[in-house]
């Protein structure tokens, strides 16, 4: 794996004048902010906390993956750490990912603990709804806000191969727990692939209609040693176009403080929501950072920069100087990322998977 991670000890020639426009919290006091470079205000941080996952989705993982091996994962307690201090520093918005994040054994003690994090007042979780017909209820009392469920496709067979072991009833039965334990505008997320699931469009949002889910459509990108990947590329355009001749949409202004931009069916609740990384670039307003599992800091998931967070936690060093290698970290988010020129021959080339959806 290629990853140019920085050492917290050494300061990279880019970052030698860069200073954060409002400086990080003192120990104890309540508020911080991060600023990057480029002046966007950090506030939301997505944490994956394990690269495994029950399914094997084609365009997310390699069919034989190697995990890593435990001691290299962060801990839960590191986990509950490393949000504490983002928190400190203004972050509001916490996204439990991975992996699968409901694989890993005990998540629910990390996430009863963020649920009660002061000062965190939105925190969700993506996943692939596998295990939430047992997960859903406890989430909810947790605190979850909302849960993103993945699903490709409503066709048993297709979902096999899509996933290659997973079992799409699983997943509708998952969905149907997250209602019932009381979570709404729970949002599916499709990743679009020309020839595997297009021709499934309509009926997806069908489904997220009749059983009041929000849906995105999210344009494949180009993460991890999968090569050919122009041939499956469709752009958020295409699919609204297609969508266009059935359903009447609206444009939207909400925003739910992610990249995905809305718009609305008359008569419904449902948000139909595009991530267009390759056609509308949304890096001007990013404002996210990703934790891998292992404990990098990773300002843009179309770059291989990364600040190590687990060597500072594993020195034994103060919470300060964790706080300085996160706001170290913000001097390295790049302007952006494209993903366009590099379908066939990915530059990032660690999956999804590794760096938490
Ligand atoms: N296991 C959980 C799940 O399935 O949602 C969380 C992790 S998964 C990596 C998070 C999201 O990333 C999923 O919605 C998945 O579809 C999306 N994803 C994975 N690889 C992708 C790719 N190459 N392009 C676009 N989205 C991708």
């Amino acid at each position: 794996m290629h990853n140019e991670t920085l050492r917290p000890e050494s300061t990279p020639d880019e970052l030698v004048n860069f200073r954060p426009l409002v400086q990080p919290v003192q120990r104890g006091s309540a508020k911080g902010a991060l600023v990057d470079k480029h002046g966007r205000r950090i506030t939301y941080v997505r944490l994956s906390i394990t690269d495994r996952c029950d399914f094997r989705c084609t365009y997310c993982m390699a069919e034989e993956m190697t995990f890593l091996p435990r001691n290299a994962v962060m801990s839960l307690e590191e986990c509950l750490r490393v949000a504490r201090v983002f928190v400190g520093l203004g972050v509001n918005k916490l996204r439990i990912t991975g992996g699968e994040p409901l694989v890993r054994k005990d998540a629910l003690w990390l996430i009863e603990r963020l649920g009660a994090l002061p000062g965190l007042n939105n925190l969700v979780v993506t996943t692939n709804g596998s295990q939430l017909d047992r997960f859903a209820r406890p989430l909810f009392a947790a605190g979850v806000k909302r849960i993103n469920i993945s699903l490709d496709t409503l066709r048993p067979e297709r979902f096999r191969q899509i996933t290659r072991i997973g079992d799409v009833h699983k997943v509708l039965n998952g969905i149907a727990a997250a209602r019932t334990a009381g979570f709404r505008r729970t949002k599916l997320n499709v990743v679009m692939m020309r020839g595997t699931n297009d021709d499934e469009f309509i009926d997806l949002v069908q489904f997220a209609l009749d059983n009041e889910l929000d849906i995105s459509f999210i344009e494949e990108m180009p993460l991890g040693d999968i090569h050919g990947r122009s041939q499956s590329y469709i752009s958020a355009d295409e699919t609204r176009d297609r969508l266009a001749e059935r359903f009447e949409l609206l444009p939207s202004t909400e925003d739910s403080g992610g990249p995905a931009r809305y718009w609305r069916i008359p008569g419904s609740t449902t948000r139909i929501g595009f991530i267009s990384p390759h056609s509308h670039n949304f890096c001007d307003n990013c404002n996210r950072v990703r934790i891998t599992a292992r404990g990098e800091l990773y300002p843009c998931l179309g770059q291989n920069d990364a600040v190590s967070l687990m060597e500072v936690l594993r020195s034994g060093a103060d919470d300060d100087a964790l706080r300085q290698a996160i706001v170290g970290g913000m001097g390295i988010k790049p302007l952006g990322h494209d993903f366009t020129q590099q379908m066939e021959a990915p530059q990032v080339v660690r999956f999804m998977s590794m760096t938490g959806g």
